[in-house]
């Protein structure tokens, strides 16, 4: 990369795009420069090297990381992405995400991330699973239930988490179920964690929608991304009455404007990999589905999707951001002044970690909550910090976006200064 490229990459990419939102809060907070300084960085930082021997014998170098962003409200929290993309600087914000992610919604976690730069569509199941262990091994003076407790994100599922506790434990010697969450329900893992996140996003889409007096039965939505967030979210926003008109996934996208039936397509993906070529849809442009004529857009890929080149022509009345980071600081801008209601990553897709926060406590006590009361407790903090959120944002007069950062920022300012600088 050029050094201008370099430069422009710091400038627009996530990591720029956390930092602005922290300056923004800290000036509306007037936090003192030194409670800035020390939230604008990392508290620690790991990158390793991933060796992997693959199924023809050769050996071949991967880089991983995992960044603790904060610790002061308890253990650091966090997914860990396996993805051609990932790069420090992007676990950086993901990290610093997680940590205002989790005060907001007042679980009692710091903020981390983890990740691998690696494609996981170019490797078997047997050199993902080394790929995980050894990258778990890397990491494990570092991580711990009462440490930093990683999770799925991107690119990994309830199996890499099943390999991560049990790389762990084995050299613990003995089983720690609280090390990671989003295990197999077969074993550690939570009713109602791998649905969480896209219940959370559905629950928030539909009070969004209530607010802006638009009843579910007369909404149409798009949704970015068919995997862990978007499939679920999809199916339940369809449940819910919402016509889903379309949706993408990293192949491409289809459209039918009488609504897509979301369980035959989910069968579909399941046999084909791709939405591509479902029957009863036409094809659409990937790009397209971004600025299709509906009253919900839910991005729940990857970040930076919607950008000041697209956010012009996004038609949607609600945006609920089911992804980290998938709007660029001046799209945000340009969605606030055209009057479209943004509901941000921090508080739209946060029913996951709330479960995952479920199933530690569930996992430490050895004592498992039915799906009912996962799913009570997951809607009732949703919905409460919903109630939260639009109360301050109409007090201040600010977007929902400055004011979910401003008020978690606010959170980990003060368990600082209650705890104090030691030593
Ligand atoms: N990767 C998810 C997120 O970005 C879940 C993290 C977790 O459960 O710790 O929120």
């Amino acid at each position: 990369m050029t050094s201008d490229a370099l430069t422009n990459a710091m400038s627009t990419g996530p990591l720029a795009a956390a930092q602005q939102q922290l300056r923004e809060a800290a000036i509306h907070l007037g936090l003192d420069d030194g409670t800035y300084q020390m939230l604008s960085s990392a508290r620690r930082e790991l990158s390793v090297s991933v060796p992997l021997r693959r199924d023809d014998g050769s050996v071949q170098t991967l880089r991983g990381y995992r960044v603790q962003h904060n610790l002061t409200r308890g253990p650091a929290k966090g997914g860990v992405r396996f993805h051609p993309m990932v790069s420090l600087d992007e676990v950086r914000a993901l990290a610093m995400w997680m940590t205002w992610k989790c005060a907001l919604l007042s679980v009692p976690y710091g903020g981390a991330k983890g990740g691998v730069t690696v494609d996981p569509r170019n490797y078997s199941a047997a050199e993902l699973e080394r790929i995980t262990r050894r990258y778990t091994s890397e990491i494990a003076p570092f991580i711990g239930p009462d440490r930093d407790i990683p999770a799925p994100d991107v690119g990994t599922d309830e199996q890499t988490m099943a390999w991560m506790m049990d790389t762990f434990s084995v050299n613990a010697g003995h089983t720690v179920l609280g090390v990671v969450t989003g295990k197999p329900l077969g074993f550690g893992g939570s009713r109602g964690r791998a649905s969480a996140t896209s219940r959370g996003v559905t629950h928030v889409s539909l009070a969004a929608l209530q607010s802006r007096g638009m009843s579910p039965e007369g909404s149409t939505a798009a949704v970015q991304g068919f995997g862990k967030v978007g499939r679920g979210a999809a199916g339940f926003l369809q449940q819910a009455g919402v016509t889903v008109v379309a949706v993408s996934d990293q192949y491409g996208a289809v459209r039918n404007e009488s609504g897509l039936d979301i369980a035959a397509l989910g069968e579909y993906v399941d046999r084909t990999g791709a939405v591509v070529g479902f029957h009863n849809a036409d094809p659409l442009e990937s790009s397209a589905l971004l600025e299709l004529d509906v009253t919900l857009l839910v991005p729940a890929a990857v970040e930076g999707v919607i950008t000041e080149i697209n956010a012009p022509r996004v038609n949607a009345r609600v945006v609920v951001e089911g992804a980290n980071g998938p709007t660029t600081p001046r799209a945000d801008e340009i969605l606030n002044e055209r009057d479209v209601l943004v509901v941000p990553d921090i508080f739209a897709n946060a029913g996951g970690v709330l479960v995952s926060y479920f199933e530690w406590i569930q996992g430490n006590q050895a004592y498992w909550w039915s799906e009912q009361e996962v799913e009570d407790k997951l809607r009732e903090r949703m919905l409460r910090t919903w109630g939260e959120l639009r109360e301050r944002s109409s007090r201040d007069g600010r977007s929902l976006r400055a004011t979910a950062t401003a008020m978690a920022v606010e959170k980990v300012a003060e368990a600082h200064r209650l705890r104090g600088l030691y030593p």
